[in-house]
Formats: C-alpha cells, structure tokens, sequence
C-alpha cells in the first residue's frame, strides 16, 4: 500500500484558506463521530485526522490539489450509511463531507431530468420528484439518511429496480472532481449517445475511487397514477422463491419484489411494535408493488399476481398497507434488538440461481455457530445475508464468519454471481475483490485507477489495493 504524509500545520493553514477555518474540523469528539459508518464491529473503525466539509466543487478541486502536493489520503463521505466501510478513513488523512453540497439545482419538466448537488438526500430528490408528478425511481431503503452522490458512487439499488433498474439506470449526467484536482463534466441528458467512451458510468459504481461527485443530472418517469402493495405469504422458501419467474414471464412488471425470512419478520415487527404483523410465528413475506396507469390495469395485475402466488403454495395473499414496507426498510437496523455486531452480505446472482443458492445458504450456515437472516431483493437475484454475532469472542468471530464467507463467495462465483448487487466493495470486501475477481478484469481496473488517481490520495484500500 501506498505510504501517506502526515498532516503538517503549513497543510492545515492551506486547507483553512480554502474552505474557512471554521470548516477544518480536528477536535476529538468530531474525528471519533467519522470513525465508522455502518460499521458496528470496533475493529474496523479509523479515526480520520482531519474532517472538511467544502462548499462547492470549486473548494473541493482545491483541497484534491492540495492533497496531492502533500500526499495526504483523502475519503469522502456521503450520508454515511454505507455498509462496507466506504467512508472510513482506513489510511487517516482527511475526511471530506459533501453535506454543504445540498441543492436541488432545476426540476426539468419538458425534458424529464432534474439536476442536483451530490449532497441532496435520496428522499428529498423522490420528494421532489413526486410533487411534480414525476418519479425518481431510485430507492434504497436508506433514502432518507444516504445521499444522491453515494447512491451514484455505489450504484445503489433498493425496491424499485425490478422494473426500473439500479441508479446507474438513473442517471444522465455527473459532475466530478478528479483525484488529480479537475472539474469535469460527464454525460448529458440525452436519450442515446455514441461519442466515445460512456465515462460517467465509469464513475458510477466506482466507489469514490476515480472521483468526487459533485452534481448529478437524473432521469425523471411518469408517476403511474395507481399502485398497490400486495403480501404473499409462505412457509417455504422455496416456494417464495418459485414466484418470481412466473410473475416475471407473466409480463407483470411489478415495481417490487421482496423477500423476508421469518426471523427477519418476527425481529421486525417487534422492533417497529406492530404485534399484529400478518403470521408473523412463521411467514416468509414476498412484498409486491404493482403501479399502473389505470384501475382496470392495476385490477388485471393484482389478480394475476394473486394466482400465481396461490398455484406457488402462499398460504394467505393480502392487499398490504405502509406497515409492511416498514418492516421490510427496517430489516437492518431490527437486527441490532438480536445482537449489537452482526454483518450483512450482499450477494447476487442470475435469477434462476436465487432457489439453489438459498437452499446451500441454509444448509451451510447450519455448520456454523451464528443465527442467519435473510432478505433479499429477490426479483433481482440480490440476497442480503445477515449474519449476528451474539456472544462469540473476537477471534472465533472473524474464524468463523471468513471461513463461512469464503465458502459463500466460491458457490456464487461457480453459479455466475458477483460479491455485491448493490453495496459495494469498500474496504470490508476488498481482500475478496482480489480472490475472486478474474484476472484481466481485475487488472485492468487497477490500471484506470493508477492512470486517474496516480498518487493513490482518493479513497485509498477501497474496491481493491494497489
Ligand atoms: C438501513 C439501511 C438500508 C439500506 N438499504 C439499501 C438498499 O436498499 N439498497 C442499496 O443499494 N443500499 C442500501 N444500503 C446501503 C447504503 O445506504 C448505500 O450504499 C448508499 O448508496 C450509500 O450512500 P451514502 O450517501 O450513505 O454514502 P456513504 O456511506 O457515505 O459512502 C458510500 C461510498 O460512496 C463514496 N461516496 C459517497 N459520496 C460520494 C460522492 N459524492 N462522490 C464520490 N464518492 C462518494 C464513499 O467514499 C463510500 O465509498 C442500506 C444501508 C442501511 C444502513
């Protein structure tokens, strides 16, 4: 890894004279809130030396240039929610707020696009979008504590991408800050393009590693005037499972398809005190979304869904209300009512994989001393694999869960998949990046980063190390 300079106070001075004094934040209570994201396991938390939040892509171009004369590692932090250690400052050095970023810049009707600062919450951007009658259809379940550049820079995905795609199918146009201190522009709001390379899907996806978004242009949809929320309840897995070619083939389109196993559902309602949760002592839930621009539309949707769920084994299929789909968007934070340090995997593969691999998921978790969770975005082939520490030591913990890990990740890889659908690499998966991904590609990726960021100052240890 590359060796980093100490912060000097001449460094500090010249980052004050960029961005004000008052924004060089270095008492301790501030660099120990900055010490992790997500993450809840101490061992991988790092204290940053140092926390800047710039105003504009002018101060940030600053702060990259500067940084690079100094060679001090800069890791910048969206709304912190990420659950790879993506805003951890694992190499110290600064880390670079994008909060005072936070502007809805232009809502554009006629063209269908809307353009914001990179610091603007996820929710406010849907908000936003919804008062004026349109769709922003990405939708993590974090939206209202991530930003919109942290959805872009791990090409987040959430409820709606069975029908609408993940962010990078969002998005028309990004601003950047290079490592190397330029203001680029990338993209624009174009329905097609073929003039050269596609460089601001390059930095979607890219893990802060090649670039600090700045401002992003977003596709804007028609906001389908009815929608309906539907439970289909299961006892097996499988079974919950076996719906989604059928609804897919069916040419259904549903916005949504989740999965929650029952412990995800017991955990849940007892964490959002909703007693009543429909069978909740042993239901799996398969939560659907249907949207259609007319009744007749939606009711032909909703009895279709209705009888392939039945002819799958659903032992009771509901009209659901807003109480489901909080369950389903606090399957996370519920998980700490069990034990206060657990992980959560995030595991995708083809989506005739997704029966397969839930059954060697179960059976293999059963050699292993921790309790298993899942839930998934199961119309993408997308499962979140949450896995508790309880009352483990350390060491037996980190045994334990690499090797169950190592042996998730070969079945996957064997089966077509890829180690994370919609979180990322950071640094947590970055020593599994190296393992798994084939050679050329990997190669090749390390490659454009030496070429973008040659001193290795942005966001240095995530997706991989040089
Ligand atoms: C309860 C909960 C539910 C979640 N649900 C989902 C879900 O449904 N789908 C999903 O995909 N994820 C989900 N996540 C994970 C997380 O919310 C996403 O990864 C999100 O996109 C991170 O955005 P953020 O602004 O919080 O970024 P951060 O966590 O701050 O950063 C994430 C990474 O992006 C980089 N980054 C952030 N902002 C920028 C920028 N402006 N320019 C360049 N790089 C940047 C950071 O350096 C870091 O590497 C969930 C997390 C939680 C806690």
């Amino acid at each position: 890894m590359q060796t980093y300079n100490s912060l000097t106070p001449e460094f500090i001075a010249k980052l004050q004279t960029i961005v004000g004094a008052e924004h060089v934040r270095m008492d301790a209570e501030t660099l120990d809130r900055y010490k992790t994201d997500e993450e809840t396991d101490e061992r991988c938390f790092h204290l940053p030396d140092a926390v800047v939040d710039p105003a504009n892509a002018e101060e940030i171009a600053a702060i990259m240039k500067l940084s690079n004369e100094y060679l001090i590692p800069v890791t910048v932090r969206g709304g912190g929610s990420g659950i790879v250690d993506g805003s951890i400052a694992n190499c110290g050095g600064i880390v670079l707020l994008m909060e005072r970023l936070n502007k809805i810049i232009e809502l554009n009707s006629e063209g269908m696009y809307l353009i914001a600062q990179a610091g603007v919450r996820t929710i406010d951007i849907q908000k936003l979008a919804n008062e004026n009658g349109f769709l922003y259809a990405g939708d993590p379940c974090s939206a209202e504590s991530c930003q919109i550049g942290g959805n872009l820079a791990t090409n987040a995905g959430g409820n709606k991408a069975v029908r609408y795609g993940v962010t990078r199918n969002q998005v028309y146009a990004v601003q950047i800050v290079t490592p190397m201190g330029d203001i680029v522009d990338l993209g624009a709001p174009l329905k097609k393009c073929s003039t050269g390379y596609c460089m601001e899907q390059l930095i979607i996806g890219s893990e802060g590693t090649l670039g600090i978004i700045t401002q992003v242009t977003l596709r804007l949809q028609p906001l389908p005037p009815c929608r309906l929320d539907m439970l289909a309840v299961f006892t097996d897995p499988l079974a919950a499972i076996s719906v989604v070619p059928k609804v897919a083939k069916a040419g259904i389109n549903p916005t949504s398809i989740e999965y929650m196993d029952n412990p995800n559902v017991r955990t849940t309602s007892q964490f959002l005190d909703f007693p009543g949760a429909p069978h909740k002592e042993d239901g799996i839930y398969v939560i659907f979304t249907i949207e259609a621009f007319n009744e007749d539309e939606l009711d032909m949707k909703m009895e279709q869904l209705n009888d392939i769920c039945e002819e799958c084994g659903a032992i009771d299929v509901l009209e659901a209300d807003d109480r489901i789909w909080a369950m389903r968007r606090n399957c996370l934070e519920s998980v700490r009512l069990v034990s206060l340090v657990c992980t959560t995997d995030d595991v995708v593969v083809p989506v005739d994989e997704m029966g397969p691999m839930l059954q060697y998921i179960i059976k293999t978790v059963a050699k292993y001393p921790f309790p298993l969770r899942i839930n998934a975005h199961i119309g993408d082939g997308n499962l979140h694999i949450v896995l508790c520490k309880m009352d483990l030591s350390d060491e037996e913990w980190e045994e334990q869960l690499g090797k169950f890990t190592r042996e998730v990740y070969t079945y996957v890889y064997a089966h077509g998949g890829r180690l994370s659908g919609e979180h990322g690499i950071g640094s947590k998966k970055a020593g599994f990046m190296e393992e798994f991904t084939p050679r050329g590609e990997l190669a090749l990726m390390k490659k454009i980063k030496l070429a973008w960021d040659p001193n290795l100052i942005l966001n240095p240890g995530k997706v991989f190390d040089i």
